[in-house]
């Protein structure tokens, strides 16, 4: 009754504040309310009060709160409800004399949402002392949703500032993955705008929904069925969880709910999603955070389905310079666009461990995220400027910021040109020393780019990747299928795996783990491992399985003490028994090895190394437990040089150590992808490498520009010179004899 009410008063047309009166007074008479106001943002952090029932009528125009200020900015601030029985005596209530509130206890509050952003706030008040039914605060919610339609077809409540809509614009965000883009605006999904929010019948609705649920599922399942074997794994996994989500029973009952209580079908699913996205929102765990993205994605191909709009934009035809826009992405839509196309990559909303974070890193993609408001402004079709370096978008830019990023993407193109020559070339210096080039990935889609990139083999193949794109815990047979198709990619060539390094800042979602207070140096990788070896058992047999025949490399992470290896490499060497036993064909070579990422491991190659078949350096960890610097904090992350004496003296250390044991030795960190830190390496005597895909064809540059004998001469000089700054030696040094950077 209300919202058809509420339908007349939004066709009324007329005054604006004498609609919103009525609709106050409205709300108020059928809620058997004494108060209800309307209170309107105004610029960034201001909340006006618009128009009231019940309270001073001095008081509208005249209270504004900030966000965050009293109830009514907490409720804005949090996007979230709330419902108390004596608001006064609540620490966040902030007593405003003009409004004459001081006999109303009762508080239900509401935001008012327009697309994921608050545009104001709805209360309604009563003097008895009393918590308002769920069912109270749920038609709350749902008049608040027509309300902000009303308020946006008048143009009322929108914090927008007035800017032309081609206006060049910058927008600052965080940048997952580096690299600059230059191209145009595709907006993925653009919009469903929800324009018809009160049904007519709601019988009718509710079949509209059922059929549309339908359909929806199919649509999942056909894509299930239908998905190509060679991006099992990752992109499986994703659908598995969509196929979850769609059978959800909660989220399905909410829609209906929200049918039955007058709204169409396609102003229920937003209705239902708005309030997910505001609770989800909230939560300090950034896997429910992460998973908000599903649904999101999810609701919003059942309002394709509903308006008749289920083509996806990635069918579309795409521009071959393509920036795609989205608040949120999930990874199986990353996956879906023709990748040869994609130039970058902006999302409002993206985390760092989001999938399709991750999925963008895999392929090399530049993205930008967090970037609050950037859908709004952006067209089809606008120009635009993604500097993941620097974690800034710019929006239809001005011709002075187009010539200078041009200049930047031009330096860029032409040393990619320069890579691409030598990427069949040998890494091998000008005094004949083969170098050893090889890559990390974790997903199929690094695998790809292999031959793209110039590398020899994978070095480093982070399996728990996988794990970390799956909705669920990957079967052993979906392992296999993975390790499969990895080897099968490669060929002849080698692939180190490294067993599941999980925990740390690598969860999994479907993994509950106590909370930790320095989860880097917590229960992760091989510790957990020994402690619950049933999980790392099942990995060992899928990829000695996988490698039936062929060579198999093996390393375990984050071992601490000879002990930890010895008991990692039992574990694996008596899965390969059993196999034997129960008849399987096992690998033809055995390659077992360890990373090295703990410094006290540092201290016991005398006793490890005679039990290695090679060992790889992982100085991402390493660092950052040699220098107690967390590396994943942008305040300690780059803090201390590694090209300094304590870092060069203990990789040194190393290096001899192996020479003396015999035992092959690779650093597989990020540090070896940067071409001046490479090349004091190679001074060092390291000779094998394994990289980001994207750095191997400088690393090959300076490879092939470097004398490995003289720069050992002068590197060891160098480090022996105890200069200040060795950094700006290794420069000099490169300088001097024409090591091309
Ligand atoms: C490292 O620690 O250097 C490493 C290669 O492992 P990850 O980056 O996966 O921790
Ligand atoms: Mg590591």
């Amino acid at each position: 009754m209300l919202l058809r009410r509420l339908r007349h008063v939004m066709a009324d047309g007329g005054d604006k504040q004498m609609r919103l009166n009525r609709t106050v007074e409205l709300i108020a008479a059928s809620m058997n309310a004494a108060v209800c106001s309307v209170y309107l943002r105004r610029g960034n952090d201001a909340l006006e009060l618009c128009a009231t029932e019940g309270l001073n009528p001095e008081a509208v125009h005249n209270t504004v709160l900030r966000f965050g200020e009293g109830l009514v900015g907490d409720i804005a601030q949090h996007k979230r409800s709330l419902n108390l029985s004596d608001a006064p005596s609540h620490p966040r209530f902030a007593y405003r004399p003009e409004t004459g509130e001081d006999p109303f206890k009762s508080f239900v509050g509401v935001p008012i949402l327009r697309g994921g952003d608050v545009t104001g706030v709805l209360v309604v008040q009563n003097s008895t002392e009393r918590l308002f039914v769920d069912e109270e605060v749920e038609a709350l919610q749902t008049v608040a949703m027509v309300l902000s339609e009303m308020l946006t077809a008048t143009g009322e409540g929108l914090a927008d500032e007035d800017v032309a809509p081609d206006a060049p614009r910058v927008f600052h965000g965080i940048g997952h993955n580096d690299g600059i883009a230059m191209g145009h605006v595709v907006l993925h999904e653009p919009r469903v705008e929800v324009t018809k929010l009160i049904s007519d019948d709601t019988e009718e609705e509710g079949r509209r929904l059922s059929s549309a649920i339908y359909k929806l599922r199919r649509n999942v399942d056909k894509m299930l069925a239908t998905e190509d074997v060679s991006h099992a794994g990752e992109h499986l996994a994703v659908l598995e969880t969509y196929r979850m989500f769609a059978n959800d029973r909660g989220w399905l009952r909410r829609i209906q709910d929200a049918v039955r209580s007058g709204l169409t079908a396609e102003a229920a699913v937003e209705r239902v999603n708005n309030a997910m996205r505001a609770r989800l929102s909230r939560h300090r765990d950034s896997y429910l955070r992460d998973r908000m993205h599903d649904f999101e994605d999810l609701s919003n191909r059942l309002l394709r389905i509903l308006t008749g709009r289920a083509q996806l934009a990635s069918e579309d035809k795409l521009p071959r310079d393509a920036i795609i826009m989205a608040r949120t992405m999930g990874p199986a839509d990353l996956l879906d666009y023709d990748r040869r196309k994609i130039r970058g990559l902006v999302l409002e909303e993206a985390a760092m461990g989001a999938h399709v974070t991750i999925v963008a890193r895999a392929l090399n993609i530049p993205l930008v995220g967090d970037l609050r408001g950037i859908v709004a402004s952006a067209r089809d079709g606008h120009e635009i400027i993604v500097d993941a370096d620097q974690g800034e978008v710019h929006l239809n830019p001005a011709s002075d910021i187009i010539d200078a990023y041009s200049n930047r993407a031009r330096l860029q193109a032409r040393r990619q040109k320069r890579y691409a020559r030598i990427k069949h070339l040998p890494a091998v210096t000008r005094d004949g020393v083969d170098i050893q080039l090889n890559m990390n990935a974790g997903l199929m889609v690094d695998v790809e780019n292999l031959q793209e990139s110039g590398a020899q083999d994978i070095g480093l193949f982070r399996t728990e990747l996988q794990f970390m794109v799956a909705a669920r815990m990957p079967r052993e047979t979906e392992q296999l299928a993975v390790y499969k198709n990895v080897l099968n990619a490669v060929g002849e060539r080698d692939v180190v795996f490294r067993t599941l390094d999980i925990g740390g800042d690598k969860v999994l979602p479907y993994l509950r783990t106590r909370p930790e207070e320095n989860p880097a140096m917590g229960w992760r990788a091989m510790r957990m491992a020994l402690d619950r070896p049933g999980l790392v058992r099942h990995q060992l047999r899928a990829l000695l399985k996988a490698a039936a025949g062929r060579q198999l490399s093996i390393m375990f992470p984050l071992i601490t003490t000879v002990e930890e290896f010895e008991r990692s490499r039992d574990l694996l060497l008596k899965e390969q028994d059993r196999l034997r036993k129960f008849g399987h064909e096992v690998p033809s070579n055995l390659r077992i090895g360890t990373m090295l990422e703990v410094p006290a491991l540092v201290w016991q190659l005398d006793r490890l190394l005679p039990q290695l078949d090679f060992l790889s350096i992982g100085t991402n960890d390493l660092m950052q437990f040699f220098f107690a610097s967390d590396r994943g904090n942008p305040m300690t992350g780059d803090r201390y040089d590694i090209l300094s004496l304590p870092s060069l003296r203990l990789l040194s250390h190393v290096r001899e150590m192996c020479e003396k044991y015999e035992v092959p030795v690779s650093l597989c960190g990020e540090l070896g992808g940067r071409p001046l830190e490479a090349m004091t390496l190679l001074g060092l005597g390291f000779r094998s490498f394994s990289l980001p895909s994207a750095t191997v064809g400088p690393v090959k540059r300076m490879v092939r520009s470097a004398n490995y004998e003289r720069l050992k001469t002068a590197v060891g000089d160098a480090l022996a010179s105890s200069s200040e700054d060795l950094r700006g030696q290794l420069k000099a040094i490169a300088d001097a004899q024409g090591v091309k950077l």
